[in-house]
């Protein structure tokens, strides 16, 4: 990838070398980063950002559901020289268990605000047994559409944190929203793609924007079509991406890895990543005509072989070739059939329209 962003994060670049746990930093006066652990996941721990205000600290996530990780993000507020109890407002980036994961948890010690998007929040309210299955069978039908094998298309779906039964959404924010956090200039920026309301966060006086899931400075976002995402994720995660270029040059801070500089290179990127994809995905449907979403996945190279990624991975692959195969469709690239699975070949000339570019179809 031809990116050249500057690190700034070094203390946390050097424990990504080395495998350990960064240190709490603080990064500007008051505003303080706190890694938290995900045991178990390659990712190895999310950066939980605590900013000072005058009667006690908001936090942008709260990080993976552990105990392990309970315990760094309480010892870590210890280290800005806050209690957990001083918890007065979180905003959350997007509804995966690495951000929203401790929010229930959370509740248990103290009361504060809850601000994140709607199209992410609607997922996170407590849901019945009911509801939990028919989310389930969505998940179901949608992988049998894209041509799973039975062991792929059971989804493992074991639910995620949700809100407490009886507990709301304080609020729900919209683009450009400020946090009205006292001392910050904090506001809202919507990047959907990663999911539907995932959200980053600006503050250009302090100069730094809290990239969530939509930027890090070295892997690729997932992008999936999925049951909690809306139709077209990547066409939505391209026009964010496009978005995120025209920013001020602010210091990147990211839910993972480490603080980077130089939004613009790193979504020329992210943009050229996802492009060579695309033709990729483009030709291995052009040599097998009439082929389901499972059988390109299978064709296209992964970061290592596909055979030996597990069932959860080539789910996860599944899921983010098809995002890509449904942009192609829209872009007049491809046809599907409908049924089940649905069958895609590349579009005729006489099926082909006007390709739709990032820039025209941006909102
Ligand atoms: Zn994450």
């Amino acid at each position: 990838m031809t990116t050249t962003i500057e690190i700034t994060g070094h203390r946390q670049k050097e424990s990504w070398a080395q495998k350990v746990l960064p240190p709490v930093e603080e990064v500007r006066p008051g505003l303080w980063s706190i890694p938290v652990p995900m045991p178990g996941n390659p990712l190895r721990y999310v950066l939980v950002y605590a900013l000072v205000l005058p009667d006690g600290i908001a936090l942008i996530d709260t990080g993976w559901t552990a105990d392990e990780s309970w315990q760094a993000l309480v010892d870590g507020i210890r280290a800005t020289g806050h209690d957990i109890t001083d918890v007065r407002h979180v905003s959350i980036t997007h509804l995966h268990p690495d951000h929203f994961g401790l929010v229930p948890r959370l509740l248990e010690h103290t009361d504060p605000v809850i601000a994140m998007h709607r199209n992410d929040a609607r997922h996170l309210r407590y849901h019945n047994d009911d509801e939990l299955a028919r989310q389930l069978a969505d998940m179901q039908a949608e992988l049998d559409i894209m041509g799973a094998p039975v062991e792929v298309a059971e989804t493992g779906f074991v639910g995620f944190a949700r809100m407490p039964k009886g507990r709301t959404m304080d609020v729900e924010l919209d683009d450009g929203d400020p946090l009205n956090l006292p001392g910050w200039n904090v506001r809202a920026l919507w990047t959907p793609g990663h999911t539907a309301g995932h959200l980053c966060f600006i503050d250009e006086d302090a100069g730094v924007i809290f990239t969530g899931d939509h930027l890090l400075p070295r892997i690729s976002p997932n992008i999936s079509t999925n049951a909690l995402q809306l139709a077209n994720p990547l066409a939505d995660y391209l026009v964010s991406l496009a978005q995120t270029e025209q920013l001020p040059d602010v210091e990147a801070l990211p839910s993972h890895e480490y603080r980077f500089r130089g939004l613009a290179d790193r979504v020329t990127g992210l943009l050229e990543h996802h492009e060579e994809r695309l033709a990729e995905i483009t030709a291995a449907v052009a040599a097998e005509p009439e082929c389901t979403a499972w059988d390109v996945t299978r064709s296209v190279t992964w970061s290592r072989p596909f055979e030996q990624l597990s069932v959860d991975l080539s789910r996860m692959a599944l899921r983010e070739t098809h995002a890509h195969m449904v942009v192609l469709a829209q872009r007049g690239v491809l046809v599907s059939s409908d049924g089940v699975p649905n069958r895609w070949s590349p579009a005729t000339a006489s099926t082909t329209s006007t390709p739709t570019t990032i820039k025209e179809s941006a909102r």
